[in-house]
């Protein structure tokens, strides 16, 4: 069905509490395997139907945020998801208890993430989570809504992007002006919600008896497989075997452009002195490329790229009332990805096709698979499917970028491998603020700035108070809206390495192992998975290293 028609319904709140309720009545008096797991699966169907409607709802109010309509709808989620959520936990403990013998069909995965969702979750904190929801509503509200003049127009921060990274210094440092301009003129009220975030989010974990957010923050992240020290070993890893390598990178790409000795941070987003290799098409010709690109890979993302476009499940064109980034988000009742981005002319449009088309593939694929709790993947492994397609996809560069196509390989790259050390720093600096909830909003930035000393030794700020006294952070939406989930990004970018290494040696075996993890989806631990398809587990120690020193000789 195409996206627009696709009926949407507010969810009767009280039926679907009376459904579940059915629901787990009867798994009281179920006597058989088989029988109990009938009832689970009408349990698939009224929880895929609910997320359905959330999923409309959100992104319908993200396709236009002066609708007034669904920001109603989105609103009444925002309030209800906690009730969900509550209701969910409600459930998977009666099926815990009534029915582990169903640990032989849904697997032990989904146990143990009962288990988490089960100690993540507690009516008493449902006002405090409404309210959490709220804030983050009001962030994103805030920095959608930034108006930014440009040039006689009144840009939104996502349409700024190419002036932050144009080829001209003076563009991008009066670009950087206007747009640092816009957080500086708002800082107090950015602190503000981030204030009463962090606090709200320690009177949770709190409240479910932990000194402090952290621990309650992991169970959200659902991580089933390693714990905070595993995660601290990694960024120890990175600070000594990665951060070198990144700084090289800097190093080098700073000559290419003619600012050796002399790099600002204006010039953090610039890798070429003729500008950044971008899409030579109109964003319907991305589009195009990437369908033929998709049936040129394999089968299996030719019937998906398909199915996406038949479906209208792109919302990808820049709108000044859309809200700004992009996310690639799932409709079970259709068994359909969608993908939501906002186009502005730079390579950041391919990334769409490349990286958002990675998860909706894998969505797309395990979609199919009749065990639902599958598709209930964790960030980790999510972000191994969206990333490593982005190198898959290198063969194909030419039909966006032209001439560019080599220019864009190498910006790719060197831009993955430097993302690492800053989303390392993004986790190392959300453990500081959580673990320590009473910082006040300036020692909190100035946690952040002494971070960026360790992870990204080579910027500078000079010029620009704003950042020198740690702001920079206060854009970056996963700090404010999802805590913890940076790392996965960097564990996961860490395995897309590993894929680029293997697909260089043997591109069809490294595709067949891709499709083997996108399969395998949840079904397994985060290292089962990873050894099923062959990957090292990045908390290796050496890991990080060995990987450098392969790119290394590429670069
Ligand atoms: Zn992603």
């Amino acid at each position: 069905m195409k996206f627009h028609e696709m009926p949407y319904e507010r969810p009767d709140l009280k039926a679907c509490q009376a459904a579940m309720k059915d629901l787990m009545d009867r798994l009281d008096r179920a006597a058989s395997k088989e029988e109990k797991f009938e009832i689970h699966k009408e349990y698939y169907k009224l929880r895929d139907h609910i997320m359905t409607m959330s999923e409309i709802s959100m992104i319908r109010n993200d396709a236009d945020m002066t609708d007034p309509v669904y920001e109603e709808e989105n609103k009444f989620f925002d309030e209800s998801r906690p009730i969900l959520q509550s209701m969910e936990v409600a459930y998977a403990r009666k099926l815990r208890e009534k029915a582990p013998e169903l640990i032989d069909i849904i697997g032990p995965v989904a146990f143990k993430n009962m288990e988490i969702a089960e100690r993540a979750m507690d009516d008493k904190l449902i006002p405090l989570m409404q309210e959490e929801n709220a804030l983050c509503t009001r962030y994103g509200r805030l920095l959608a809504t930034a108006k930014i003049e440009w040039e006689g127009e009144e840009l939104n921060l996502s349409l700024m992007t190419p002036y932050l990274r144009s080829s001209d210094r003076s563009v991008r440092k009066a670009a950087y002006e206007k747009y640092t301009a816009f957080f500086a003129e708002n800082q107090e009220e950015l602190d503000e919600i981030y204030d009463l975030l962090v606090k709200n989010r320690t009177e949770q974990g709190r409240m479910m008896g932990y000194d402090n957010f952290v621990p309650l923050g992991y169970d959200r992240m659902q991580r089933n497989s390693y714990d905070k020290s595993a995660i601290a070993d990694f960024r120890a890893q990175v600070k000594k075997d990665w951060v070198p390598f990144a700084e090289k990178i800097h190093q080098a790409r700073a000559e290419r452009i003619g600012v050796a000795g002399n790099m600002s941070y204006i010039d953090e987003g610039v890798y070429f002195l003729n500008g950044n290799p971008a899409p030579t098409g109109t964003p319907e010709e991305i589009l195009a490329a990437g369908g033929r690109m998709y049936d040129e890979l394999s089968p299996e993302t030719s019937e998906f790229f398909r199915f996406m476009q038949e479906n209208e499940l792109f919302d990808v064109l820049g709108r000044k009332t859309k809200r700004t980034g992009g996310y690639m988000t799932f409709l079970p009742d259709y068994n359909a990805p969608f993908i939501f981005a906002n186009f502005n002319g730079t390579a950041g449009d391919v990334d769409v096709i490349t990286h958002e088309c990675g998860h909706a593939f894998q969505g797309y694929l395990s979609g199919k698979d009749p065990i639902r709790e599958h598709a209930d993947i964790t960030m980790d492994i999510a972000e191994i499917h969206s990333m490593s397609m982005e190198f898959f996809t290198e063969p194909w560069y030419k039909l966006f970028f032209g001439d560019r196509a080599d220019d864009y390989t190498r910006m790719h790259l060197e831009d993955s491998a430097c993302f690492i050390p800053y989303g390392t720093m993004v986790d190392e600096f959300q453990h500081i603020v959580y673990e320590n909830p009473d910082l006040t909003p300036k020692a909190r930035r100035a946690a952040w700035r002494d971070l960026e000393r360790q992870y990204k030794p080579h910027l500078d700020y000079t010029g620009n108070e704003y950042y020198e006294n740690g702001g920079f952070w206060q854009k970056q939406h996963h700090i404010y809206d999802l805590p913890f989930y940076y790392i996965d990004y960097c564990l996961s970018q860490t395995c897309s390495f590993e894929y680029k290494v293997w697909m260089d040696e043997n591109y069809k075996e490294a595709w067949e192992s891709y499709l083997k993890l996108c399969r395998l989806s949840a079904s397994d631990f985060y290292g089962g998975l990873l050894e099923a398809a062959g990957l090292e587990i990045p908390f290796n120690d050496g890991c990080l290293r060995h990987i450098a020193e392969k790119l290394q000789s590429r670069l």
